[in-house]
């Protein structure tokens, strides 16, 4: 029988810990300059090197030669606590786990009392030391507090803050943490290189991600790996099918298939991914990461290499390739959408639908963001005034031509919008120009609000605050209602296709739309057709996440009852708002909230 990689190659002196010299460094200054402490706090998470520091202390502090920071390694202490050492008497440990109580606690103070057999110290490592108990920590205190010359503790803890102040305060406190991905990965080379074995591209990368930045799980995981091999080698396959992380090929296809926007090949590569058996959630997890990936590819150009361990160079290559199509601004709200999705993926009945409508989403951030490339398509309700309601067909809203119709929209506004994503600050004309695509947004994904937005405009911006018109207050209303039980308001919504658009988180206040007949008083930004804004910012601020649509009701702007008559609600589209109103009730189960005021003047 073999023993487990992890201890055959637990290290037996501070030199060879990896990824914790902000603990070990200290130690061996205090063990050269003797300056030890009676009783040593070692915390951080498992598997990351505690209980064996706690064990080459122990070994440093008994050395023949010692106490000194590198244990001698011949001397019958360094002998029997070596990892093949059969422990020593002087060496204590004791699993607080399953020696918790107050007696345990006793029975370690007693035996306190007897001086080391043959070394220089008594040693008591207590593992797991949070699971002792409030009486074995009350009984554990007078010995801890006023040991006798000969004794030493070490507490080695995931939750240090279960071990008692009065015990804690009397401890050095050293603070272990999880092993950084490129440290781990040059040292489990090292240990397949002794190992005699070989892995292919991107084996040992899955085995880091697996093993969480603790060296004994990771240490595991690659035991299981090679054992599980045919022969010496490791192949990529079998790694992936093992921990179940996708295959990087299906990742890249479902990229690619995502980066050119073209549904069919999407839901194909997607479909391959369901057919291979992959758990949905963690398939979206891994394109999460890709994505994460992919953005620090395209951030850091030539020095990615350096930024993603381990990496192949083929990899970075067509990762750079993809990065490039798609771009930072665009990959970031891809993960958005992704990482709001994931959250839902939680729990639910059908994870593989949830997968596929996500893809629908990304395919949708996809589209609005490139609508360059597509204008006669996209832009739907570029030019949608209030009379427009909504269409019959509900996936392919306003098909007709008319949105290339008014000259100024399209070509205009789209370049706007590129140039928006790509510069820093959002101004108040790249707001307005954009606003058609972050309303086309919206539109994919709710309809009603788009339709309480028809006739909506961007009245002024003020940092991150935007002021958003309405022909009448009332439509904004739906902004206030959630988007589902227990979900957030729609006005939500509005705020992440405003994120999606444009890059830039906002706020909103929302104001109605007068037609003034003065010219607007305000100075500084031009704001075609705009009454001076009558809410404080203070008030917006805390608007978009007011969601009871009573209180707020009482709460509503001040508008003069004048100006909301004044306001034409009327027969206006006849027919077709009936239409309009239908499709909402009934195809898409929402309510219309009020009649949208039909108010051509402001234009
Ligand atoms: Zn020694």
């Amino acid at each position: 029988m073999v023993t487990a990689l992890y201890r055959r190659y637990r290290p037996e002196s501070f030199a060879e810990l990896i990824g914790q010299t902000h603990v070990t460094d200290p130690l061996r200054h205090a063990l050269s300059a003797d300056r030890v402490n009676h009783a040593y706090l070692f915390s951080g998470p498992r598997g990351c090197g505690k209980t064996t520091s706690a064990r080459i202390l122990a070994r440093c502090l008994n050395c023949h030669e010692g106490p000194t920071d590198t244990p001698c390694g011949s001397c019958p202490s360094c002998l029997e606590l070596s990892r093949d050492g059969g422990g020593s008497l002087d060496v204590v440990e004791i699993d607080a786990a399953s020696h918790n109580g107050v007696d345990d606690a006793r029975d370690l103070r007693e035996r306190a009392v007897f001086a080391p057999a043959r070394d220089r110290f008594k040693i008591f490592i207590l593992d797991e030391a949070h699971m002792v108990t409030q009486q074995g920590f009350n009984a554990l205190l007078k010995i801890v507090e006023e040991p006798p010359e000969h004794v030493k503790f070490i507490f080695a803890t995931t939750e240090p803050d279960k071990v008692i102040g009065t015990i804690r305060s009397r401890t050095h406190h050293y603070p272990f943490r999880l092993v950084p991905p490129a440290e781990l990965l040059r040292y489990i080379e090292s240990v397949c290189e002794s190992e005699g074995v070989t892995v292919e591209d991107g084996v040992l990368q899955l085995v880091v991600r697996a093993g969480g930045g603790s060296v004994r799980d990771t240490l595991s995981v690659l035991d299981q790996l090679i054992a599980g091999s045919t022969d010496t080698t490791v192949t990529y396959d079998h790694a992936t099918g093992l921990l179940g992380y996708t295959h990087e090929e299906l990742l890249v296809e479902v990229m690619t298939a995502l980066a050119s926007g073209v549904g069919s090949t999407t839901f194909q590569a997607l479909h391959k991914v369901i057919h291979t058996g992959q758990d949905p959630r963690r398939f979206g997890e891994d394109l999460l990461e890709f994505v994460r990936d992919l953005i620090i590819v395209d951030q850091a150009g030539n020095e990615a290499a350096g930024l993603l361990p381990g990496a192949s160079a083929s990899t970075v290559e067509v990762m750079s390739r993809l990065a490039g199509e798609l771009g930072t601004p665009r990959l970031s709200a891809m993960a958005d959408v992704m990482a709001q999705s994931l959250a839902a993926m939680t729990g639910a009945t059908s994870p593989t639908l949830h997968l596929e409508l996500l893809m629908a989403r990304l395919l949708v951030a996809r589209g609005v963001t490139s609508a360059t490339q597509t204008p006669a398509t996209r832009h739907p309700a570029s030019e949608a005034t209030p009379k427009q309601a909504p269409e019959k067909e509900p996936a392919a809203p306003a098909p007709e031509p008319s949105a290339v119709a008014t000259p100024t929209s399209a070509p205009a506004n789209s370049s706007t919008t590129e140039a928006q994503v790509e510069t820093e600050p959002l101004s108040f004309a790249g707001l307005s120009a954009a606003w058609p695509g972050i309303l086309d947004a919206i539109g994919e994904k709710k309809r009603a609000v788009w339709t309480a937005l028809a006739g909506s405009e961007v009245v002024a911006l003020d940092e991150d605050i935007v002021t958003i018109g309405f022909p009448t207050l009332s439509s904004a209303d739906v902004l206030k209602k959630p988007q589902g039980e227990g979900m957030p308001a729609n006005a939500e919504l509005v705020r992440q296709a405003i994120l999606d658009v444009t890059g830039h988180r906002v706020r909103f206040k929302v104001q109605e739309i007068v037609v003034a007949e003065e010219p607007p008083a305000m100075s500084g930004e031009p704001s075609p057709g705009t009454p001076e804004p009558s809410e404080s910012a203070e008030e917006s601020a805390s608007w978009p996440t007011v969601s009871p649509p009573r209180g707020d009701d009482e709460a509503e702007p001040e508008i003069p009852e004048e100006e909301e008559a004044a306001a034409p609600v009327g027969p206006v589209a006849g027919a077709q708002s009936q239409v309009g109103e239908a499709v909402i009730r009934e195809v898409l189960g929402g309510e219309l909230i009020s009649e949208t005021a039909v108010d051509e003047g402001h234009h």
